[in-house]
């Protein structure tokens, strides 16, 4: 286990990269072959993250993120189209909308090495609910945060209630998604440049 972290470690500092892990324990998408070694139990995957999560920070690297495996293994890296569909076989994928063709066990890393670039896009919604007072219900239910603001144009008064809540949470690994909220929310630079806002109405 040590050995691989430090091959990982050696890669990720020669070419001065951010290692990304899977969230969940490495179990991915689910997407299972019978009769498919696994090369890694979830335990396993968690403990050599647990050794990156420190040995990367010794070497002045940044600290591993996590994001969720679903579709990695199914999604297709050049049109994105993603189905299950996509596997041929154990050793195959070919994607049914575009062709693409490729050994299958290239396209799980691709894609997870893509995801934070099209996490940057993805910002972390922010749901604005305007009561009829005029003060504003602000929420994401994925985060578990809320507050009351008292209109819908205070952002700052918002953003400032996130960023005590982010920093109080603890690291919840088992939650893929309020996890990836959090590891995004966290690394930004400006929190503004992290959220968009989505004005409901009530119900
Ligand atoms: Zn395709």
């Amino acid at each position: 286990m040590f050995k691989l972290a430090k091959k990982i470690i050696d890669r990720a500092s020669f070419l001065q990269a951010q290692v990304v892990l899977e969230s969940n324990g490495g179990r991915g998408d689910g997407l299972a072959f019978p009769g498919a070694p696994r090369p890694f139990s979830a335990h396993l995957y968690e403990k050599l993250a647990q050794i990156l999560q420190y040995k990367l920070i010794e070497v002045g690297l940044p600290a591993p993120i996590f994001l969720s495996g679903i579709g990695l293994n199914s999604t297709c890296p050049r049109c994105g189209a993603s189905t299950q569909k996509n596997r041929l076989t154990r050793e195959m994928f070919a994607c049914i909308k575009c062709g693409y063709a490729t050994e299958a066990r290239f396209v799980g890393g691709y894609n997870l090495a893509k995801r934070p670039q099209q996490y940057a896009i993805n910002r972390v919604p922010i749901y604005l609910q305007k009561n009829t007072d005029g003060s504003c219900f602000c929420f994401n239910k994925i985060l578990e945060f809320s507050c009351v603001v008292p209109s819908d144009e205070e952002k700052s008064a918002i953003l400032y209630q996130l960023s005590l809540m982010i920093r109080s949470q603890d690291d919840d690994w088992y939650d893929g998604k309020k996890y990836a909220m959090l590891c995004k929310l966290r690394s930004a630079e400006n929190l503004q440049d992290a959220v968009r806002w989505v004005k409901v109405r009530k119900k």
